[in-house]
């Protein structure tokens, strides 16, 4: 049952509470406010949720489809609510699936190969505290895919080299663009952490 649009309280045909009309949800194809209230409905979806799991996951898949810049509002709004319950979740999943998670990222960095060089190069650099905050990480990531594109297109191993090795002897160099150079792999184990002034 409908009732127009009122700003006036309003009585749910389910739970039978007088409620005010912001409390239920309005049919705007029709203009009419629901005949059930905000609560009950709730209540309803999450019961059909439980009782039909996939057709609810494919129901809502359909409407995030349809509404992809809704969905990622409700998403992100979502997300900064239960931010640390998300967090501690995911933490918790990770620790009970761990085999599954190394496989993955495994997997990610063999289709992912500058990518993956390239966050094993921020972690380094990130320990030995040689990332300065102006660093241009999209700069640095350029240098990680000429690396790639050079050992596909020439089936030698390319490696990204410090040219100032973050780890010197005598002087230690910046995780910056400017201090990366492509380099044939073997020529970068060769050179190692010595680093001649020219
Ligand atoms: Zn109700």
């Amino acid at each position: 049952m409908t009732q127009a649009i009122t700003t006036e309280n309003k009585i749910c045909t389910k739970c039978a509470v007088s409620k005010s009309a912001s409390d239920f949800y309005v049919d705007s194809r029709r203009g009419y406010l629901r005949g059930k209230c905000k609560d009950c409905l709730k209540q309803e979806d999450k019961a059909y949720r439980i009782a039909n799991p996939e057709k609810k996951a494919e129901q809502v898949k359909k409407w995030r489809d349809a509404n992809p810049d809704k969905a990622k509002i409700i998403t992100k709004r979502h997300f900064e609510k239960n931010r640390d319950a998300m967090y501690q979740r995911t933490a918790k999943w990770r620790e009970a699936n761990r085999e599954y998670c190394s496989q993955l990222t495994r997997e990610w960095a063999k289709n992912n190969p500058s990518k993956a060089s390239a966050n094993a190069s921020k972690r380094r650099a990130k320990l030995l505290n040689a990332t300065p905050v102006w660093a241009d990480f999209a700069a640095i990531q350029v240098e990680y895919d000429l690396a790639d594109w050079c050992s596909k297109a020439t089936g030698i191993k390319y490696h990204v080299d410090h040219i100032v090795p973050l780890q010197g002897k005598t002087i230690c160099g910046l995780h910056v663009p400017n201090n990366l150079q492509v380099i044939p792999a073997k020529d970068n184990h060769v050179k190692h952490n010595k680093f001649t002034a020219i």
